[in-house]
Formats: C-alpha cells, structure tokens, sequence
C-alpha cells in the first residue's frame, strides 16, 4: 500500500507534565476529539460519546501505549483527507523517577506538548523534564491546564514559565473567565472568541470577542494584570496580548519587522508562518490554556500541533555510525532513503505477546522482510507490523519514514537498537540507561508463584532497561532493582495488576559498589595433580584503578604464548565473575582495569575451568592489596520550600550528609541544589512535608557515585557481615 499521508503532514509528538497536571486527561481528550472527527458525518448523542469514552477507559489502550495514532484537520479547514494530519503521540512517564523512560521517548519525538496546571504553574518536575527536552532540541509549545480550578491564573502561570523555564513563552491565548466562569479561549491571532459546547465540548464556537463594558466590567473580573496593566473589556485585554504576541513574532523576521515598523497590516498566516520558524529554531514557544476537564481548548490546542510543531522533515537529518567504517553519517527522513529505524520500548500485549515499537527515521519496510539489527549484528525478520489507535490496531503491510510502529516476535531486539537496511547499515545514536541504584529484595506471596514471579519480573526487565532482576547465590531469594523507591513499587503494582502476582518486598538497599584506589599485582594457581588427570592453571594479574563511571576492562598482555589464546578468554571470565562478588562487602566491583601479564601452562593438566579460578583468586589477592573501598550512590536534590523553612531544610541535609552546590530565591521561595547520598535519603518525602507543614517538595535524580566515607563503610560492611 502506498504512502497515505505525505511526511509534511505527520506530527510525531510528546505530550509531557508534571504528575497531575492532567496529562492522562489531555490525552483522553485529543483521543476523543480526534476519533469523533474522524468518524465524520456519524452522528454522536451525548450518550455515544460516553460509550465510548467508557470502553476506552476500560480498554486502557490509549494510556499505556507507547504510541498512539490519530488524525486531525485544523479549525476552518474542510474535513477532507487532503486536509488531515496524522498525529502519533508518543508516551512519556511521568514521574521523575523514570528519567530514562522520559529520555528514550524524547529521543524518538519530534515536539512536545508540555502541559501545566494552572494553579500551580511550574513545578519542580516540570522544570526537570522541559530541561531534558532542552537537551534533546525538542520544539515545544505549552498548555495550561485546569484554568477552571479555584486560584487558576493565566497570568502567573505564563509568568512562572517565563521566571523558571523560558523568556522567550508567547500566549497565543487568554482564558474567557477564570475559574468557575471560564467559558472558554481567545484566540490572539484570529482574534476571535473560542466556546466549546455540547456535552463534550465537542462543538467549537467563534464569536466576536465582547467588548461590551458594563456587562462584562461585572461578570468578567479582570485577572490580576500583568505589568499592572488595566483592561477596560476583554477585547482591550485580548488587544494588549495581541500587540505584544505580534511585536515578538515580527522580530523574528526582517520583512515582518520592516512592516510591523511601517505598522502596515500583517496577515494571519504570515504571523503562523514565522512563528512556526521560530518555534521549530526553539526561539519562541505557543502557550495556549484550557481545561481538559471541562472540555474546553484541546481543539485549538491540537490546531496548534499542526500549526507550529515539525513534521519529520524540517527537522536535521538523523545522524549515525557506519559500523563498516566507524564514520558518522546522516539519514534524511525520505522514503528514498534506506531503511533505519529506533526501536525505543519493549511492551508485553496481553493480545499478540511481545511488542516491539520503533520510529522509522528513513526508507520504508514491507511486510515479510529482513533487517539488520546493527547494534547487535543479528538478522531480524519483520513478520507483523501494527499501527495503534485508541480503540484499535491495524496490521500494515509498509511503513514509511516518519511512522511509529510495532511489530511482534523480534528476538534479539532490545531498547535503544537500530534496525537498518541490511545493505546499507547505519547505527543511529545509542539511547543511554543510568545503573539501578536501589535494590529490594521479593518474594511471592505464595510458594506456587514463585514460577509465575520470576516470568513476570523477567519480562519487566525486558521492557525497561532500567529495572534488573537478580537471583541472590546464597540465599536464592530474588533481589530486583531500579532508580528509586517509586520505579520499584509500581514494579510490584505492575506485577500484581498485569500477571497477577503478589509479592513481600524487604527494606529497599542502597546499591553499593566496590572498586580499588591503588595499583597491586598478584599471583593466582590452580593445580591439582595427583592421580589420574589433574589441572594446571596459573595466571599473574595486575589490577588498576579506572576513572569514575569508565567501567571494567581487561588487558591482555601475554607474550609469546606463556599462556595458549584457548584459555585466556577463561581467565577474563574468572576475573569477571570474581568483580561480580567483590571483595570488602560483596558488591559488584567496578571501574578498573585488570591486565593478564604472566603465567605458566602445563601441557596435559590445563584446562579452560582451571585458568578460570586461576583468574578469579588473583583477582581476588590483587583487588586485596589494592586498597579497595566502597561506592555508593550520589543523588542529585532540588528541593523548593518558602523561606521560613529553609533553615531547618539545609540543616535536615547537613544531617543527611548534604552537600548544599547552590540556593536561590525563587519569589518567596528557596531553591536548594544539593547533592545527598541515596543511603540518608530513604523516607525523605515524609521528612521534608513534616518540616515545611508539607509546604516543600523536591526532584531527585541519580548523578554519580562516589566513595564511602570510612566510619560508615565500617558499618555497612559488618551489616552485611551478620
Ligand atoms: P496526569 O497525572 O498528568 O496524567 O494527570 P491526570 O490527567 O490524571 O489529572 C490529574 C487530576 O487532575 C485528575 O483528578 C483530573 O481529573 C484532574 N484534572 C485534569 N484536568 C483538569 C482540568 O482541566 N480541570 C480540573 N479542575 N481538574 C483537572
């Protein structure tokens, strides 16, 4: 089947908040607005469009899919497929605790929607992940939501927005009332009065803007003014906005200047065109306002997708490697070109199985045909390929640059890898995962679900790079681990709601790390020679320290065959198994290097098995003499609490062996960047809302890890001892 819609005319975007700001909502409704204009000409009662409001829900399809698709004709253009634009959202997380999730979406989005509540504004979070955006070069507008709440204000959103996040937000929309009276939007550009009404909302209504005085002098309060400027009518207020909204778009463009200067009259779409630049060179960014809740503004909200955030090709060619000769290399996102594609989450279907969704970058994929998979090297073969849709999926036999698609069955493909044209390989920039932090230990509830955990674990692990499933050696009780206390605890509720497993959990632990701070040499022999056949292995280890976060590596520096090649692979995996156990407190050894430089073979008694041991106890004698230490996780922390409080906040760090890197005033608030030990940080939620009347709160990121002061290394060794 050939191409449906052109690329120009494809929008592969994120919607991304806060928790709470009412993302899940959005969504829900563009779903909605999106499907019902789909379905043009059907007609919708009110209790249709409940229906299916419902089975959505319950289907829960359109929440939890890492890709949905759905289509949309901007505001005053026939509903005809010539006009339509095909949205593919893709699903962001929205805790912070799922940094990695957040990046490997943005990774693979070409603009965001970024969505506030009104009432709060700017959150910590919100602050973390615009800034993850900003590291991507995401183009994004912004949407502040539940503009219907008690203490909503437009004004002081766009102003939180401007302080903590960019000076360079436009409104492109004034709420119609505030609160209980929000009626609905203005539109700055067209100029007109936007309500939406029916049930749903779903029927969008233009009107002049009122500018009768004495009427809406009493119904409409005008909001606290920005700059202390006083509107007489909405139409003065929505006049004011539109003046400044022009100013700032013409200064993005020399012939709109020259006319905006001359004050000659500048039409609709000359504004959206430069806009539309400057959104895409992140010089502005669109802020429109709603409440999702109240069906009011997703509507225009989605016309502003369209309008100002970029189809595939306005965007920079997709870089890469050629790993024939380790070159970068660019793919323009063309059908012409050949095939590459992102696969970016591994999801299980409790209908078809294994899920594996990819954005296409270039070329196109029918039905049936093989792929490279480049960063593994490992053939894949493409059997089904399905498109998402909030009610539905479709099975597709082609795909073109700018889908997002799945496909099932893939074996050897995981988060983060190419898949390419065979003939023409390409490795598209690699999507890095931190190491776990926190590990706890589980166990079934039950002893029969044992079989039925580890199944469900094993393929969590599999959809997030994050997450790591052990078995612990001694004990045999399962230890997983992941990037904080929350990413583990859905885990569990995971567990129980999709595989209907319940489990115990233990006391979260820190993960701990071991390493060396100096150099060492040591001797190690494996040899059993008495009767029959015997083993020979022995082997001359020099271990050194690497830099922080350059992980293992092993060197092999025998000469002239003291050692035959068959057995030095064994050595390395002897070495390998021995950092896996540690030394000082049986946590995983890291960053260093170890070198096999000297030994001695025996012709009939050596074997792979012996060299191993052999490996593993000079390992052992060398790190020994090294001086090792322990690592441990270091946290980054932003906390915001008011003034009143920041006392007892830096205090309540100090005591947790804060390092306190920055404080800044924020209005009447306290920004404290601090960098806290993940081990002093357990129930640090419950701390910090006792001490601030539960007015503070705070993001926490992993950042890197570092030595354990000695006094309590002392301790968590003999812990782990008893
Ligand atoms: P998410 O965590 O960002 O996905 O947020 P949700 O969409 O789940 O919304 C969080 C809460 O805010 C829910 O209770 C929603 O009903 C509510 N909410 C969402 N949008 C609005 C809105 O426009 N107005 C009001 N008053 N509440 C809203």
């Amino acid at each position: 089947m050939p191409r449906q819609y052109p690329i120009e005319r494809y929008r592969d975007i994120g919607i991304i908040a806060h928790i709470d700001a009412g993302k899940t909502t959005v969504t829900e409704r563009v779903l909605f607005y999106t499907g019902i204009s789909h379905k043009i000409g059907e007609v919708h009662d009110g209790q249709a469009i409940m229906d299916w409001m419902e089975q959505e829900r319950e289907r829960g399809i359109t929440i939890t899919a890492a890709a949905t698709t759905c289509f949309w004709t901007p505001f005053g253009k026939e509903r005809t497929k010539a006009n339509e634009y095909r949205i593919n959202i893709i699903d962001t997380p929205g805790h912070i605790d799922f940094t990695a999730e957040v990046q490997r979406s943005l990774r693979v989005l070409d603009g965001a929607v970024v969505v506030f509540d009104g009432v709060a504004g700017v959150e910590p979070q919100s602050e973390t992940v615009w800034r993850q955006a900003d590291r991507f070069s995401v183009p994004r507008i912004c949407f502040i939501n539940k503009m219907d709440r008690i203490g909503a204000s437009f004004e002081k959103s766009l102003e939180s927005i401007w302080q903590k996040l960019s000076p360079n937000a436009v409104a492109l929309q004034i709420p119609i009332g505030a609160e209980e009276k929000l009626e609905g939007v203005i539109d700055l550009l067209e100029m007109k009065a936007l309500k939406f009404e029916g049930d749903f909302g779903q029927i969008v209504r233009e009107e002049e803007i009122p500018d009768n005085l004495l009427k809406k002098a009493k119904d409409y309060n005008p909001p606290t003014t920005l700059r202390g400027e006083k509107y007489s009518s909405l139409l003065e207020e929505a006049k004011m906005w539109r003046a400044r909204l022009v100013e700032k778009i013409a200064a993005e463009d020399e012939k709109l200047l020259e006319k905006f200067l001359a004050k000659q009259e500048i039409s609709v779409e000359e504004l959206r065109k430069v806009l539309r630049k400057a959104v895409l060179d992140y010089k502005l960014i669109p802020v429109f306002c709603g409440a999702a809740l109240r069906n009011k503004g997703i509507q225009p909200l989605l016309d502003g997708v369209v309008y100002y955030l970029p189809s595939p090709i306005d965007l920079p060619p997709v870089r890469g490697i050629d790993p024939k000769t380790g070159k970068e290399i660019e793919r323009e996102a063309s059908d012409e070109k050949p095939f590459s594609a992102l696969a970016f989450k591994i999801a299980a279907d409790p209908y078809v199985g294994t899920l594996t969704y990819f954005r296409v970058y270039s070329g196109s994929l029918t039905r049936g045909s093989y792929l490279l998979n480049s960063t593994t090297g490992e053939k894949e073969r493409i059997g089904r390929i399905l498109r998402m849709y909030a009610a539905e999926r479709e099975e597709v036999s082609e795909i073109f640059a700018g889908d997002i698609a799945a496909t099932v069955g893939l074996k050897a493909t995981s988060t983060g890898h190419t898949l390419c044209d065979e003939a023409h390989p390409i490795i598209l920039e690699k999507i890095t995962f931190p190491e776990p932090v926190i590990s706890i230990r589980i166990e079934p509830k039950t002893k029969q679900d044992q079989e039925k955990m580890s199944l469900a674990l094993r393929r969590l692990a599999e959809e997030d790079p994050t997450f790591k499933v052990k078995g612990d050696l001694e004990t045999g009780e399962t230890i997983i681990s992941g990037m904080g206390e929350l990413h583990l605890e859905i885990i569990a509720d995971r567990m129980r709601r999709e595989f209907k497993v319940e489990g115990n959990v233990g006391k979260p632990q820190v993960a701990y790390k071991e390493t060396i701070k100096g150099e060492a040499e040591a001797e190690g022999k494996y040899i059993r020679q008495s009767g029959g056949r015997g083993q020979y292995g022995h082997v001359f280890l020099r271990v050194k320290p690497k830099e922080r976060g350059q992980g293992f590596e092993f060197v092999d520096a025998i000469k002239g065959g003291i050692i035959p090649k068959e057995f030095i692979p064994a050595v390395a995996k002897g070495v390998k198994e021995a950092l896996e156990k540690g030394i000082i407190a049986g946590y995983p050894m890291v960053d260093m290097e170890v070198t096999l430089y000297d030994g001695s073979f025996h012709e009939v008694d050596s074997s792979e098995i012996a060299f191993k041991i052999a490996g593993s106890v000079a390992l052992q004698g060398a790190s020994k003499k090294a001086k090792p230490i322990l690592l441990e996780p270091i946290m980054r922390l932003e906390v915001i609490v008011p003034s009143e409080f920041f006392g007892d906040t830096i205090g309540d760090l100090s005591a947790r062996r804060g390092k306190i890197e920055e404080t800044k005033d924020r209005l009447n608030l306290k920004v404290i960047d601090a960098k806290v030990p993940l081990a002093e940080m357990f129930g640090y939620a419950t701390a910090l809302r006792s001490l601030t009347e539960g007015r503070g709160t705070f993001t926490m990121e992993f950042d890197h890890y570092e030595e354990v002061p000695n006094n309590i290394a002392q301790e968590i060794i003999e812990g782990k001892r008893k």
